[in-house]
């Protein structure tokens, strides 16, 4: 008992209100607004693997991470392989992200509360959610949250998502749209972050002009289709646009207008 009341004080949060069996416990964080959560130790596992490797490094994406869980947003056949840290089928042709794949993105992003984040590609709506657990704190006032944008273009993909996202509690802090996010999402630009989570043959315009001039970041995995792709950082200052290499990726194919087209 005493070591899993050190693990919760480990997870940081406020209270610890049940212990259940050896590997589940029940947590509920008291401060507005008011939630409660399951924390697996498979989970917790994982979580201590992406610190131990060196992915996982800031506090408050590691928080994010160990929160909000994958398990609620798969498919029932495929919520038994939650915490295993490898890309998992949804539906469609497509892919919630591994877990590592996660973190390496929210950490590039340097995510801080109160941003305003465009996402293209939603998917589960896992990784949307795992921000706004970082730019809108559970435990922080709703006065100080920022807000995800976040694009699909699969309109039974974008349907998926907004219901995995209500079912997590996340609806006031993630909007879902179904559109080419590859067009970036005008309506709502500026942006002080854009992650694209599906790989585009090259940096598309809309997305560095629907950056904000002063230290906005774009996450993008740029090359073929499936092959050959690279993650990029790029950093906009004024009308400057750095860009830095952070490795090689796989990601399924960005579509759209500036998406891969193979024919
Ligand atoms: N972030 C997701 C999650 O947490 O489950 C995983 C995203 S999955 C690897 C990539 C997603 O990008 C797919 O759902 C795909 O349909 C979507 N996608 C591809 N091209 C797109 C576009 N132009 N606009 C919006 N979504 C797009």
């Amino acid at each position: 008992m005493e070591s899993k009341h050190r693990l919760a004080q480990a997870i940081g949060l406020i209270e610890l209100s049940k212990v259940l069996s050896n590997n589940l416990l029940i947590i509920t964080l008291c401060k507005e607004p008011a939630i409660s959560m399951t924390v697996k130790a498979e989970w917790e596992q994982l979580v201590r693997n992406l610190i131990s490797e060196g992915i996982l490094k800031t506090e408050n994406i590691i928080r994010s991470m160990r929160l909000v869980s994958r398990e609620l947003f798969l498919p029932d056949n495929m919520k038994q392989s939650y915490a295993i840290d490898a890309p998992l089928p949804i539906g469609w042709g497509q892919t919630a992200s591994a877990p590592h794949m996660v973190s390496i993105m929210n950490e590039a992003l340097q995510l801080e509360t109160g941003q305003k984040v465009l996402e293209v590609g939603a998917g589960s709506g896992w990784h949307a959610c795992t921000i706004a657990e970082v730019i809108a704190p559970s435990d922080q006032p709703k006065s100080a949250w920022g807000h995800v944008f976040t694009t699909e273009i699969i309109r039974d993909l974008a349907d998926y998502a907004r219901a995995n996202i209500e079912k997590a509690g996340y609806s006031e802090r993630v909007t879902i749209v179904h559109h080419d996010g590859s067009q970036g999402y005008s309506a709502e630009a500026p942006f002080d972050r854009i992650l694209v989570t599906a790989a585009a043959p090259d940096i598309p315009k809309p997305l560095t002009d629907q950056l904000r001039p002063d230290g906005g970041i774009l996450v993008i995995p740029v090359g073929g289709t499936y092959y050959f792709q690279t993650l990029y950082r790029v950093t906009k200052k004024g009308t400057q646009l750095t860009r830095e290499n952070l490795g090689g990726v796989a990601f399924v194919p960005l579509t759209g207008k500036y998406g891969q087209h193979t024919n």
